[in-house]
């Protein structure tokens, strides 16, 4: 009889707490950007695993067993889409999860890029801050359609993020207005900044193609090199996930210095500044814009 008294007891604690705090709602994010955007959405209602996390490469992930487990017990997944998960329908396919799939960058204006001769989506459209707003409405949609009871807080969240992110852009856009059109060349080892060039005006090139997964060839660095040359580009931007050694070389045959990290498609580790998607921004913007006027 004590026993049960107790177990009653207990019980009758859990159901009180249960009535104050919900559990909260499973998310999964394919990658460290997306991760935070979806946490910051989401607030204290949702519980967000990322799959690919920071300075790792979401092109060419091999998902690990215990992101088939995380997905098959999640309510709801985020992807950026755009073709950046090559490896999302064999993956979704494997884990039994049949929640929404919310892809993120549903109705931005995507960027097409030529790769090789063949035209290609460009997937990284979260390098322009008005794409991250997009992002934000999509999230919180997708959070509305799984937890109705929070759907107030998602979106009044999404409003206090989207209005950070253009105050950053206008920001960021008077900041490079200021450097004329001539100095605002960047060469980068990954070609992952072509929504960034376009909304800011800055003239990104690049060695490789579209994707990690792909090598420049010989001829493709000699291009560069001249390209270096003809505009003049004093640095060289290397990215987290990228191999460094082909810069290397582009700064020893043409004289560029070679520049601090810029984050792409990976947030950074918290002892490099760029945990947040909007510190990842003004980070990249404090390496560019001294980049771009010094002599
Ligand atoms: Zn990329």
């Amino acid at each position: 009889m004590i026993k049960r008294a107790v177990l009653v007891l207990a019980l009758g604690l859990l159901g009180g707490g249960h009535a104050v705090m919900a559990a909260p709602v499973k998310a999964v994010a394919s990658f460290s950007i997306l991760g935070d955007m979806v946490a910051r959405v989401g607030g204290d209602r949702v519980a967000v695993t990322t799959i690919v996390g920071p300075n790792a490469d979401t092109h060419i992930y091999d998902p690990k067993p215990g992101d088939v487990v995380s997905l098959a017990k999640a309510d709801v997944f985020f992807v950026n889409g755009l073709h950046f998960e090559g490896w999302l329908e064999r993956f979704v396919g494997s884990t039994g999860f049949e929640g929404p799939v919310v892809v993120a960058s549903e109705g931005i204006t995507p960027r097409e890029m030529d790769e090789d001769g063949r035209v290609e989506v460009d997937p990284h459209a979260w390098q322009d801050l008005t794409n991250g707003v997009t992002y934000v409405r999509n999230i919180a949609a997708g959070l509305c359609s799984v937890d109705a009871d929070g759907c107030a807080l998602y979106e009044a969240n999404a409003k206090v993020y989207a209005d950070e992110m253009l105050a950053l852009d206008a920001a960021t856009r008077a900041q490079f207005d200021a450097i004329p059109q001539t100095r605002r060349q960047v060469i980068t080892s990954h070609d992952a900044f072509g929504y960034f060039g376009a909304a800011y005006g800055i003239n990104f090139l690049s060695p490789e193609g579209i994707s990690t997964e792909s090598e420049a060839s010989a001829a493709d660095v000699a291009k560069l090199i001249e390209q270096v040359r003809s505009v003049g580009a004093k640095t060289l931007f290397v990215e987290n996930m990228s191999d460094q050694r082909l810069l290397e070389q582009i700064g020893r045959e043409t004289g560029a210095a070679i520049g601090g990290a810029l984050y792409a498609d990976a947030l950074s580790t918290p002892d490099q500044g760029a945990v947040t998607y909007l510190e990842m921004f003004s980070h990249n913007v404090a390496q560019l814009l001294p980049a771009m006027t010094a002599q």
